[in-house]
C-alpha cells in the first residue's frame, strides 16, 4: 500500500492491506497474476546486474515474480514483520522437507515430535536417513525435558501445535529454550493456528511453515505452503528452496491472496461452529474424549489457553469402542461430512484416523476409533443433524 506510515495495524486491517500496491498497478485494488518462465535483460549490463542471492529480483520464473513476492511479503508481514520474510512453495510438504533439510548435515540429530504430520516423517525416515542424518521422535508433551535428549549434533527440533491427528498443544517456549542453548533450531508447523491464532516468533521459533493449502488458500482448489524466516535465518532456508525447485505458480500464489483477505472471518465462523459442534459430541454417550485444546480433555489445553488466541475448526473425537462395520455404517451415509485428508476450506470433512500405525514415541491407547473432523461453513444445526443422524445408523449396526 502506498502509505505505509503510521502506528501498527491491527490483524484484520492488515488482511486486507497487505500484499497489495494498487498505486503501480493502474489503481487495480489487486495484484496482477504474473505467469514467467523466461525474464528478459535488455544489455549485458543489466543481466550482469541481477544480484541474485537477496531472492527479491525478478530473474527467472522458479525464483518468483511479482505475484510470488506479493504473497511473501503478506505472510512475512502478517507473521510480525521485522525483517522476516516470507517463502512461497508449491505445497506445505515442501516448504517442509526443504526447512528441514536446510539445517542438516551428515552426521547431524534431528529432533521430531511423535505427533508431527505423517509425511515430514517419511522425510526423515526414508529421505534424510539416506544422508546419514538421525532422527529422535519426542513425546509431545515432554516440554522443557527435551534437554534430555538433546546431543551435540542435534541441529533442530520440528514441533507441531496442535498435532493435526491427536491435538496435544506443545509447550514451544520451553522446547525453544532447551534447543537454543544447544544451538539448535525451532521449525514449527503452524498450519492449524495460522498467524493469526498463535504468534509463533514471540514463542521462540525460528521458521514458521503453513501448509497455505489449508486456511490461507481456505477453498479447496489450491496447494500452497508459505515459510516465514527470521532475517538470521532466511538465506539457509531460501537457498535450500531454491535447491529442491518446488516452486508454486503464481495462479496459485493469487488464490492464497484472495483467500488470505477472509481469513479472520472464515476462522471466526470455522471456531464458532467447530465449538458448537465440539460441545455437542462432548454431551453424546458414544463420544469417550473431544480433542479440541478448548477442551480440558486435551493434552496441553493449558498451554493452548496460554499461547494462542484462538482456535480453528479442526479437532478429533475418540469414540467409545464400536465395530468397524458400526463406524463404516456411520462414516459412508453422512450427507454433509465428506470424507477427504486434506482440511482448511469451506466444506465439512470427517474422516477415521489411527495414530498406532504412526507412532513410535509414545504409543496411542485409546480404546475406541479416532475421527478426525474439520468443521466448515454451513450452518452448524445441519451439520450437528447430519451428526446425529450419522451416530443413529452406527447404533443400527453395532
Ligand atoms: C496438509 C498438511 C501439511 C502438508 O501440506 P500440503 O500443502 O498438503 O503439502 C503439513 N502439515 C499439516 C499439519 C497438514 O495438515
Amino acid at each position: 500500500m502506498a502509505k505505509k506510515d503510521g502506528p501498527p495495524l491491527k490483524p484484520d486491517t492488515l488482511l486486507t492491506t497487505i500484499g497489495r500496491d494498487p498505486a503501480a498497478n493502474f489503481g487495480i485494488v489487486n495484484p496482477p497474476v504474473y505467469h514467467a518462465s523466461t525474464v528478459t535483460f535488455p544489455t549485458v549490463a543489466a543481466l550482469e546486474a541481477v544480484n541474485r542471492t537477496p531472492f527479491d529480483a525478478v530473474y527467472y520464473g522458479r525464483h518468483g515474480t511479482p505475484t510470488t513476492f506479493a504473497l511473501q511479503d503478506a505472510m512475512a508481514e502478517l507473521d510480525g514483520g521485522q525483517g522476516r520474510r516470507g517463502i512461497a512453495c508449491g505445497s506445505g510438504v515442501a516448504a517442509l522437507d526443504a526447512t528441514i533439510a536446510a539445517f542438516v548435515s551428515a552426521g547431524d540429530h534431528l529432533l521430531v515430535t511423535d505427533s508431527a504430520y505423517d509425511p515430514t516423517r517419511r522425510f526423515c525416515n526414508e529421505f534424510l536417513k539416506k544422508f546419514g542424518v538421525e532422527t529422535t521422535y519426542y513425546d509431545p508433551m515432554i516440554g522443557a525435558g527435551i534437554a534430555a535428549l538433546m546431543r551435540p549434533n542435534t541441529k533442530a527440533v520440528v514441533v507441531e501445535a496442535p498435532g493435526s491427528l491427536t491435538f496435544e498443544v506443545q509447550d514451544i517456549p520451553a522446547i525453544a529454550e532447551a534447543a537454543h542453548k544447544v544451538g539448535a533450531a525451532v521449525i514449527m508447523d503452524n498450519s492449524w493456528a495460522t498467524p493469526l491464532l498463535y504468534k509463533a516468533f514471540d514463542h521462540g521459533v525460528d521458521v514458521s511453515i503453513y501448509s497455505a493449502t489449508k486456511y490461507v488458500v481456505g477453498h479447496s482448489d489450491a496447494m500452497m505452503g508459505v515459510i516465514v524466516t527470521t532475517p538470521e535465518t532466511f538465506l539457509q532456508v531460501r537457498k535450500s528452496v531454491a535447491m529442491f525447485g518446488a516452486a508454486p505458480g503464481p495462479d496459485d500464489c493469487y488464490l492464497a491472496l484472495r483467500g488470505l483477505r477472509t481469513l479472520s472471518v472464515r476462522l471466526e465462523r470455522h471456531d464458532k461452529n467447530a465449538m458448537k459442534i465440539a460441545h455437542w459430541l462432548k454431551a453424546r454417550p458414544e463420544v469417550a474424549k473431544v480433542l479440541h485444546p478448548a477442551f480440558a480433555d486435551c493434552p496441553g489445553h493449558d498451554i493452548w489457553k496460554r499461547d494462542f488466541t484462538g482456535a480453528s475448526g479442526l479437532f478429533s473425537i475418540v469414540l467409545n469402542p464400536t465395530s468397524k462395520a458400526a463406524l463404516t455404517a456411520m462414516l459412508d451415509g453422512m450427507r454433509l461430512f465428506a470424507m477427504g485428508y486434506s482440511w482448511g476450506g469451506y466444506e465439512s470433512l470427517i474422516i477415521p484416523v489411527n495414530p498406532s500405525a504412526i507412532r513410535t514415541a509414545v504409543p496411542w491407547t485409546a480404546e475406541g476409533p479416532l475421527v478426525r473432523l474439520h468443521v466448515g461453513l454451513e450452518d452448524v444445526d445441519d451439520l450437528i443433524a447430519d451428526l446425529a443422524d450419522g451416530f443413529a445408523r452406527l447404533a443400527a449396526a453395532s
